[in-house]
C-alpha cells in the first residue's frame, strides 16, 4: 500500500480533463474540461447516455488510459509523468476493475482467474487462502475449478468482483456491472458492491441505467463529455 493513501482523503482527482480521438482524420472530443473529485469511503456512480463518455471517463479515473490534456491525480499526486509501467504498478496494487463482460480468461478455472492479481502486485500476503476466502465470500467455493462458460453471468461477474477484490485495492470501479446481468443477478452483484462501500471501500460505478445508479450515495451525471449534475444523496 502506498503509505500516502493512509492520510490522504481525495483518492480520485481529474482537474479539467479533455480526450480527443482522432477517426479519419477527424478529431472526436469525447471529456470536455472534466473536473471531478471523489474521497475515500465514497460510493458514486456516474451516469448518463450511451456515448456521453462514461467509459473514456473510467479508464483515465483508472490509469488505463491518458487525457489528452489536464491532471489525472490518485491518492493526491499527479499520475501524468508515471511511466506506462509505474501506472501499471499503481492500477495493481490499488483498483480493482469490474467490466460489463467479466473479461475472465476462458480457458482458465475460476481459482486461476482470482489468483491472477496477486502475479503482479508488489503486495505480500497468503495468496491461495486469499482466493478462497474471496470466493467463498462471493458464495462460489463448489465453482473453483469451473472455467466461465461452465458458469453463469451473474457467477462470472461475482468471479470478476473476487478478481478485482484481490489485492485488497483502495477502490473499485465497475464499468456496466450488471450491463449483461438479468434482474436478480444484477442485485446480487450491487448488493455485493453495495456490502464493500458498507466495510469503507471506495466505489465507483459507471452506468446508463439510473435505477442501477441510485444504489450509490453520489450521482455524477455526464452528458456529451461533460459533467451536468452531481449531488449527494
Ligand atoms: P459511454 O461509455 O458513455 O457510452 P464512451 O466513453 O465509450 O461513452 O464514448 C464516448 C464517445 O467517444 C463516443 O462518441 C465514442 O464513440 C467515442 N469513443 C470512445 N472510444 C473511442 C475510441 N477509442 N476511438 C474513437 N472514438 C471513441
Ligand atoms: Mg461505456
Amino acid at each position: 500500500m502506498y503509505d500516502y493513501l493512509c492520510y490522504t482523503k481525495t483518492i480520485i482527482e481529474v482537474q479539467n480533463i479533455v480526450k480527443e480521438y482522432t477517426l479519419g482524420g477527424t478529431v472526436f472530443r469525447a471529456l470536455r474540461g472534466l473536473n471531478l473529485k471523489i474521497d475515500q469511503g465514497e460510493f458514486v456512480s456516474i451516469v448518463g447516455k450511451s456515448g456521453s463518455g462514461k467509459s473514456t471517463l473510467m479508464h483515465i479515473i483508472g490509469l488505463l488510459d491518458r487525457p489528452s490534456s489536464g491532471s489525472a491525480l490518485f491518492a493526491g499526486k499527479e499520475t501524468g509523468h508515471l511511466a506506462d509501467a509505474e501506472l501499471a504498478k499503481l492500477r495493481s496494487n490499488e483498483i480493482g476493475f469490474v467490466f460489463q463482460s467479466f473479461n475472465l480468461l476462458a480457458r482458465t478455472s475460476t481459482l486461476d482467474n482470482v489468483l491472477l492479481p496477486a502475479v503482479y502486485t508488489t503486495k505480500n500476503y497468503e495468496v491461495k487462502q486469499k482466493a478462497l476466502d474471496l470466493l467463498a465470500r462471493v458464495g462460489l467455493s463448489d465453482k473453483l475449478k469451473n472455467t466461465p462458460a461452465q458458469l453463469s453471468g451473474g457467477q462470472q461477474q461475482r468471479v470478476a468482483i473476487a478478481r478485482a477484490l484481490m489485492n485488497d485495492p483502495a477502490i473499485i470501479l465497475a464499468d456496466e456491472p450488471t450491463g449483461n446481468l438479468d434482474t436478480k443477478s444484477g442485485q446480487e452483484v450491487l448488493k455485493l458492491l453495495e456490502d464493500l462501500h458498507q466495510e469503507g471501500k471506495t466505489i465507483v460505478i459507471v452506468t446508463h441505467d439510473d435505477d442501477v445508479a441510485s444504489n450509490a450515495n453520489r450521482i455524477v451525471r455526464l452528458m456529451d463529455g461533460e459533467i451536468v449534475y452531481d449531488k449527494s444523496i
